[in-house]
């Protein structure tokens, strides 16, 4: 009898392996970090077999160390860093160079180049997403342009493409399944989000072999058997969904109107908009969230760039504190930051201003500004980017947020919890489960072997650990947010090009 299942997380920094049990619960937790290269100031690469040792090990180790045999496992789900953007050999299934990491601004050039040519409009239309470096589409560009033999190869079918999903899924089936699910095929700025199809207009716009594609399937039901050499058995894989989409399912996201909120290195708040797809006025993205069976959901989704990577420099660039912990008894222990505001633009702004441009300041020092003060005020520029996403979403959807629910490592921060709420003016409720976007995978996977029967039946499984009311006024929120929006005013433009 099956009694579990097993969660692929792969993460731009580890590999994760956790296994659910029918209740959701986590029985079993294996991680492992693996070499991050930075060829060049701006780039970032991955390489492939480091991706897939990591993640194969972290499975199998999970699985011995919790004493389950592969036996007890009813199927697999994948989850993933997003538009990380990887070919390699059909026939020998080797890789053809490092994968270029969603961060890498290896293609802003080609992105400058398209903005010139005026295709934002029409590529916003057809994709939901702005024209940046971040999507998997211009970094296929900057490849193939990069080397007319790759993409002679590539034109008579010797080289396929994947983000990292398709990859995994490659390597789990011995190379038998080329495929991707949908939510990760909306990031890569090559798939019509309406036709719900890879865009011929698309790839001839981008420079793009169509040959390299994969098959788009649902995020949820069997689409493979992994070969049985590697677990001893075949074991199916029957959800697959990037990490944001992830979260936003475990997150139990269902109805439109429903948001979450994922404080990492950046924040990614997705809002769930049903089942047309929406462009935005306000600067976020259009996604597809998943698609089981013919019903798909599209979400709105904010992506910002800088938020516990903030908390992480107070760390290591500053020095100011020893663990990130710590920052939520400094910025307790003053009633505010004497008005210092913080805007960590370390590498542009993302949603809603996509200002590549902007860089980080701090303003408002005085001779009284101290290192509480500071921390403080870099906790609260997580809150006040946040404020800036919702604010927008609230304006596009024309639905104001009641209650946001939040996961990710920044989470355990209880003053910043409080403070976010205080200033979304909206209730923040925080899971007993953190590890939402395993758990969206888990969920993903077990609904599509009959392991739970229906959504319904999971959603009674969400769990409140804690919940976070606003506890100061309207005006003294809108207050200390006006003059957030000033300070980033002032970020704005700030490297000339
Ligand atoms: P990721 O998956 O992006 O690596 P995690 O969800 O593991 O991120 O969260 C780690 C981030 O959260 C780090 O950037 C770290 O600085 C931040 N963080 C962790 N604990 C706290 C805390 N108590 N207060 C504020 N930030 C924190």
């Amino acid at each position: 009898m099956a009694e579990y299942i097993l969660a692929l997380d792969q993460g731009t920094t580890s590999s994760r392996a956790i296994l659910f049990d029918h209740d959701g619960r986590i029985v079993g937790k294996e991680q492992q970090e693996f070499p991050q290269i930075y060829p060049q100031p701006g780039h970032v690469e991955h390489r492939p077999e480091d991706i897939w040792n990591s993640q194969f090990d972290v499975a199998l180790n999970v699985l011995k160390r919790s004493r389950i045999p592969a036996e007890k496992i009813a199927a697999i789900g994948i989850t993933n860093q997003r538009e990380t953007t990887i070919l390699w050999e059909k026939e020998t299934g080797k890789p053809v160079g490092n994968a270029i990491v969603w961060q890498s601004r290896i293609s802003s050039g080609i992105c400058q180049r398209l903005e010139n040519a005026g295709y934002e409009q029409r590529i916003r239309e057809l994709t939901g997403l702005v024209i940046d470096p971040y999507f998997s589409g211009t970094k296929l560009t900057w490849l193939f342009e990069q080397s007319p033999d790759l993409r002679r190869r590539a034109q008579n079918g010797e080289i396929l493409f994947g983000t990292v999903d398709s990859y995994l899924v490659w390597k789990l089936t011995g190379g038998k399944r080329h495929i991707t699910d949908i939510s990760n095929a909306s990031r890569t700025m090559l798939f019509d989000i309406h036709q719900q199809k890879w865009s011929p207009e698309l790839l001839e716009m981008l420079g793009i072999p169509e040959q390299i594609l994969p098959e788009v399937v649902d995020s949820s039901g069997v689409v493979a058997q992994t070969d049985p050499a590697l677990f001893g058995r075949a074991i199916p894989i029957s959800g697959i969904a990037g990490d944001q989409q992830a979260a936003t399912f475990g997150q139990i996201c269902f109805e439109p109107g429903m948001a979450k909120n994922t404080y990492g290195t950046g924040c990614f708040m997705l809002m769930n908009i049903g089942s047309q797809p929406r462009l935005s006025n306000n600067g976020l993205l259009t996604t597809i969230g998943w698609r089981i069976g013919s019903e798909i959901v599209y979400c709105l989704e904010g992506a910002i760039f800088i938020a516990g990577a903030a908390i992480q420099w107070l760390r290591d660039g500053l020095q100011v504190i020893a663990h990130a912990s710590e920052t939520e008894e400094l910025a307790a222990s003053v009633p505010d930051t004497d008005g210092v505001y913080f805007v960590p633009a370390f590498v542009g702004l993302g949603a809603p201003y996509w200002d590549a441009e902007a860089r980080g300041l701090a303003i408002g020092l005085t001779r009284g500004t101290t290192r509480e003060h500071f921390v403080r005020a870099a906790l609260e520029s997580i809150a006040y980017q946040t404020r800036d996403v919702l604010d927008a979403m609230n304006r596009d959807s024309g639905i104001r947020l009641e209650r946001l629910r939040v996961d990710g490592g920044a989470t355990s921060n209880n003053f910043l919890m409080q403070f976010q709420a205080d200033i979304l003016q909206t209730e923040v409720y925080r899971p007993v489960i953190q590890e939402t976007t395993a758990l969206g995978a888990a969920y993903l996977a077990g609904l599509g072997v009959g392991f739970w029967n229906d959504q319904n039946e999971l959603s009674h499984k969400w769990a409140l650990d804690q919940a976070f009311r606003p506890a100061c006024s309207v005006d003294q929120s809108e207050k200390k947010y006006a003059g957030w929006r000033r300070a980033v005013e002032r970020s704005l433009q700030w490297e000339q090009s």
